[in-house]
């Protein structure tokens, strides 16, 4: 595509943390021209914190997951972007999320990204329209305070629409004679209302434990029910781990080692979200099965159309310096300066590779090696490797003290060869 003399048009979705990293990364090359739409009217994404539940003042879902008092579980220092590094906190190292969306406001400032940004403009339709040289991406807008529509072409689309805002809640035998308050951590934003209750939580990873721990405090009782080992940390008294649900007759929950959690309040879903591109076209080739997008090289290039991305596919990772490397990558195969291995290859490398469909994006302590490959393949530098170590560490320290974890202290030595992760006295 970079042979060609005039500018490559690429097409940024988004405006979370990775869409404004997306756009950092274009305007900083003089070969991309780039145009980038947001539908809200700012950027910052699931880190912009909102009261509201449902839909906002143009009619649109919510789109933000995130409740008033969270604190990030990460160190902030290891949430910084390679090249803007201003989050230094080291004690307690875990900020809110307010200082999350400033950052990224900063970044976004720092970079001189807004101005590539259409806000209140929605992408509603990006189809496939000719691939007899190079693809060609057609690509409909909505401005939704005029409510006109707009068809604009690009060479190049960056998907970078989140992927926790569309609830996965799986279906529960007998939930329908529930007579109490159901709700999924999308929509949970303050334990206000929750005093007194008994509160069972499906789901224990990061919201369901995040959110259970900040009931606990209000509840009279809550119940942690998953399928997986038992947590190993303490947690508050009046916080049970219990098996997963298998059937719920009125206020009684039958649970799958035979035992029943009686006059339960609230059936609190946290189990997660499900990937969605609702403006993709079937002729873009992306399809999702069971959380499961195929077909894509490195959870990230459209095998069938590689001037196609999506950013931010896989979990359980460092999502803002993994988009760092994700972008980078795309952008050096957009501009020739790294090549995509045969079709056969890429195709193999999507092949389901867990047993389950729903986990194939998870890549926990192979992430690592996908960023640095990435940085290899795409001829830039590999992450500091303090992100690696300081990561690593904090996740030792999180499981061991959920309590805690997040006023400890995280400082990275000044060669940013080591790391020291301290729990509060
Ligand atoms: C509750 C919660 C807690 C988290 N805690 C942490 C944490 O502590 N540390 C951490 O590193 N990560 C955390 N994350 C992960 C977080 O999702 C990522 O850090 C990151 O912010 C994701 O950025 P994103 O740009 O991919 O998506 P988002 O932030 O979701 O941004 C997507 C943007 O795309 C826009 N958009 C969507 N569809 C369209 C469309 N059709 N047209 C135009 N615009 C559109 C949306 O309005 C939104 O602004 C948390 C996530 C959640 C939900």
């Amino acid at each position: 595509m970079a042979d060609r003399e005039e500018k490559i048009k690429v097409c940024v979705i988004g405006g979370g943390a990775a869409g404004l990293c997306a756009v950092r990364h274009l305007a900083a090359n003089s070969k991309f021209e780039t145009t980038a739409y947001e539908q809200t009217n700012e950027v910052g994404g699931t880190w912009v914190y909102t009261e509201q539940v449902g839909l906002d003042e143009n009619g649109l879902p919510i789109h933000s997951s995130m409740y008033r008092n969270l604190r990030t579980n990460l160190p902030a220092k290891i949430m910084n972007f390679p090249d803007y590094i201003v989050m230094e906190q080291q004690e307690p190292s875990c900020v809110n999320h307010e200082e999350i969306l400033n950052y990224l406001k900063n970044y976004a400032q720092h970079f001189d990204i807004c101005r590539h940004f259409h806000f209140n403009t929605k992408v509603e339709h990006v189809r496939l329209e000719s691939s007899e040289f190079y693809d060609k991406w057609s690509v409909q807008v909505r401005k939704l305070k005029t409510n006109e529509t707009e068809v604009r072409r690009f060479d190049a689309i960056m998907v970078c629409n989140g992927h926790f805002f569309v609830p996965n809640t799986p279906t529960v035998t007998g939930i329908e004679s529930f007579p109490g308050l159901i709700m999924h951590s999308h929509k949970y934003r303050k334990p206000d209302g929750f005093s007194g209750k008994t509160v069972f939580i499906l789901g224990a990873a990061s919201s369901g434990i995040d959110i259970g721990i900040e009931l606990s405090e209000y509840a009279s009782h809550v119940y942690l029910s998953h399928n997986y080992e038992k947590l190993k940390s303490p947690l508050p008294s009046n916080m049970t781990q219990v098996a997963g649900v298998e059937s719920v007759h009125e206020n009684a929950f039958h649970l799958k080692d035979g035992t029943i959690v009686d006059a339960v309040d609230v059936f609190l879903f946290c189990t997660g979200y499900k990937y969605s591109f609702p403006f993709l076209d079937e002729n873009c080739g992306v399809r999702i099965d069971d959380n499961y997008i195929t077909p894509l090289y490195k959870h990230l290039i459209n095998i069938e159309h590689p001037s196609m991305c999506i950013v931010g596919v896989p979990t359980i990772v460092l999502p803002f310096p993994m988009f760092h490397m994700q972008v980078q990558y795309f952008l050096a195969l957009l501009e020739n300066r790294a090549t995509l291995p045969a079709k056969s290859v890429m195709l193999e490398d999507s092949v389901l590779k867990t047993a389950r469909k729903k986990h194939a994006h998870k890549l926990m302590d192979k992430q690592w090696d996908y960023n640095d490959s990435l940085a290899d393949a795409g001829g830039f530098k590999r992450l500091p490797v303090f992100y690696k170590i300081g990561y690593t560490a904090w996740n030792v320290n999180r499981i061991s003290n959920l309590l805690r974890y997040k006023d400890s202290k995280f400082v990275v030595s000044e060669d940013g060869q080591s790391v020291e992760v301290v729990l509060p006295n």
